[in-house]
């Protein structure tokens, strides 16, 4: 009996799920019969939203593309089937000339870019199998799924319903319901035709379309991250301005406006604190590797810890050692970090305290500039070597290092959802550090502020106060009037908050449940939702962010292709020869 398998959603995850598959059906003698479903969105599987082929070339990657090494894909025979190789990322679009040698900067490529490599990689393999019933492509939008006997049906926008014995959801960013305060202006904006709430950055076009219409319009940016910066350039450089170099250090640019862009853009957030960029190319980036040994020391201490019944000491273990490790590299920096003569066991206390809480008021080390362009200035001289590194920005670059392995050690480890959540918050601080943006967006920023465009005077928690001609902002004193505002807080991992009606359906249902307030829903190793596989009831997996909580470490291109889809193909494949025998 064929088995049917369902896949909600084919961004970068469900494609590696199906290439996942092919690869254990390959590999097996006499494989079941499977019918595979994918069911997207978008017209662009493969890439989805977040890397849409046809998006703003203003919108790059977070990832060098040094660093962009997505595995290639072997070519395979699957039920007789030929499905062809593909090459890996940076084989396909070619070798960076900027890379020749490690002190040329970081090149970024754009996310539009990458969409085309991973919707071209899809095609490859949808191609395959145009022929053949194993792989079935439906672009629509699932909107519920029901339980009925022993199996799932989907139903879609379109009207499809369809019997699956399995379902894998990879649907990847979920819309979540706006806050009171987003959900204020929300209310408050509609049938004005004076100010416009934006509730989320993309797609980019209808902002800058925006901002075209209205003469020296004034814009606010609720959110001081990675989208803030992507919106930022996309109402610059994306409206006709040019950054150009200017002599204050090599990295440094100029804003020439081309009078299409806002009168004044606002960013502002709850702490006003700005992103710390990458170091500027490799080997400043090597600089913060932590020796062989202190990696090993530090995933022996936390899996000791995570071995321990109750696992009591994972948090202040966790923090214990990373803050060891990044205390040995600050003293190899040597002259290269802020001077101390403290000990190596004080400067690990300190990254200690400033890890438990980042107001912990012993900052000697820490950078606390008067201004926020004063301190993006500091980190930018940081990331390009020119000034000594601050025990804040040297322990960000560590835990970035530290990551691939923090991911492996907690994911599916940690038995309490509150331990979880807490660890979970603490990496999501710290993305602050470890997923800041290249030097040249920063430089932009700092450009735009020299411009007089970017006001980064109300930055940190302004008072807003909505009006029927827009918001005033005030801060310290200051105050600006906006007619444009724009959330750039991207959802949250929250399963409890999303509000589309597929996961609100499965929510209500019980088909999926959250494992914390904070978090995703609770999964098996073999991305199964639930305690326990049960052979009762049809399996449900998630891949992905809303897994978030057994998963640690979810946003990330590298992950979509790593083997926690192998480990998904592996258990369809172990029921379905369960279910023959
Ligand atoms: C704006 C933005 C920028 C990012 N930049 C980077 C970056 O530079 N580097 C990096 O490593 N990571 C980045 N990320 C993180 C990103 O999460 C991952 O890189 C990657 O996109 C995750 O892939 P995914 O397939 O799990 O989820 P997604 O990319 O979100 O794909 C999920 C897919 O499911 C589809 N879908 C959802 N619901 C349904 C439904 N009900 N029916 C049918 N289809 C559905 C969607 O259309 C989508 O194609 C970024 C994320 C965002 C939001």
């Amino acid at each position: 009996m064929i088995r049917t398998i369902g896949i909600v959603g084919c961004g970068p995850r469900g494609l590696s799920a199906v290439e996942s598959l092919c690869l254990e059906i390959a590999g097996r003698d006499g494989a079941p019969a499977l019918s595979v479903h994918v069911f997207e969105a978008t017209g662009t599987p493969g890439a989805g939203p977040v890397y849409d082929p046809e998006q703003s070339r203003q919108n790059w990657l977070n990832v060098a593309d040094r660093q962009l090494d997505l595995p290639a894909r072997k070519p395979v025979t699957v039920y007789g089937i030929a499905v062809p190789g593909f090459p890996g990322f940076r084989d396909h679009v070619g070798p960076d000339a900027t890379q020749a040698s490690p002190d040329t900067p970081d090149h970024y490529s754009t996310r539009a870019l990458l969409g085309q490599y991973l919707h071209a990689r899809f095609v490859s393999l949808a191609d395959a199998f145009r022929q053949s019933d194993f792989l079935t492509i439906h672009h629509d939008t699932v909107i519920d799924v029901e339980s009925v006997g022993s199996g799932l049906v989907i139903k879609t926008v379109a009207g499809v319903q369809l019997p699956v014995d399995e379902l894998v959801l990879a649907a990847g960013h979920q819309p979540t319901e706006p806050d009171a305060q987003l959900a204020q202006w929300l209310r408050g904006v509609a049938g004005s035709d004076t100010h416009i709430c934006f509730a989320d950055p993309y797609p980019v076009e209808p902002i800058c379309e925006s901002v075209r219409r209205t003469a020296n319009a004034g814009v606010a940016l609720r959110g001081f991250g990675l989208s803030m910066i992507d919106v930022m350039k996309n109402l610059s450089e994306g409206l006709g301005g040019q950054f150009v170099r200017s002599s204050r250090r090599e990295t440094a640019l100029k804003y020439q406006a081309s009078g299409c862009e806002p009168r004044l853009i606002v960013p502002f957030s709850l702490d006003g604190l700005p992103m710390a960029p990458k170091p500027l190319n490799k080997r400043i980036d090597d600089l913060y590797v932590p020796e062989e040994k202190d990696a090993n020391s530090f995933t022996r201490e936390v899996s000791d810890a995570l071995a321990e019944v109750g696992q009591g000491r994972v948090h202040a273990q966790l923090i214990e050692s990373m803050a060891g490790v990044a205390a040995s590299v600050f003293s190899r920096l040597g002259d290269r970090a802020w001077p101390s003569t403290e000990s190596a066991s004080t400067i690990a206390r300190w990254c200690a305290d400033y890890l438990l809480d980042p107001d912990t008021p012993n900052d000697a080390l820490i950078l606390r500039s008067e201004s926020t362009a004063k301190m993006i200035d500091d980190f930018v001289q940081m990331a390009c070597g020119l000034a000594p590194v601050s025990l804040d920005y040297c322990l960000g670059q560590v835990w970035h290092h530290l990551q691939p392995s923090l991911y492996t050690l907690l994911s599916y480890a940690v038995q309490d959802a509150d331990l979880m959540a807490e660890l979970v918050a603490l990496n999501e601080r710290m993305k602050r550090y470890a997923f800041g943006p290249p030097v040249t967006s920063m430089e932009r920023l700092l450009a735009l502020h020299q411009a007089g465009i970017l006001d980064l005077d109300l930055v940190q928690d302004p008072e807003i106060s909505m009006s029927d001609s827009g918001w005033r902002l005030r801060h310290n004193g200051r105050s600006e009037q906006v007619g444009i505002m724009i959330n750039t807080v991207l959802d949250s991992t929250a399963v409890s908050d999303v509000c589309s009606p597929l996961f609100k359906v499965m929510l209500n249902t019980g088909l999926v449940q959250p494992s914390h307030p904070d978090l995703g829903i609770r999964i098996q190793p073999d991305a199964t939702a639930g305690e326990e596989s049960s052979t009762d009831s049809a399996p449900i997996a998630i891949l992905g962010r809303l897994a978030q909580g057994s998963l640690v470490g979810v946003d990330s291109i590298h992950a979509c292709f790593d083997n926690r889809q192998d480990r998904w193909a592996r258990g369809v494949l172990a029921r379905a020869m369960q279910r023959r025998h």
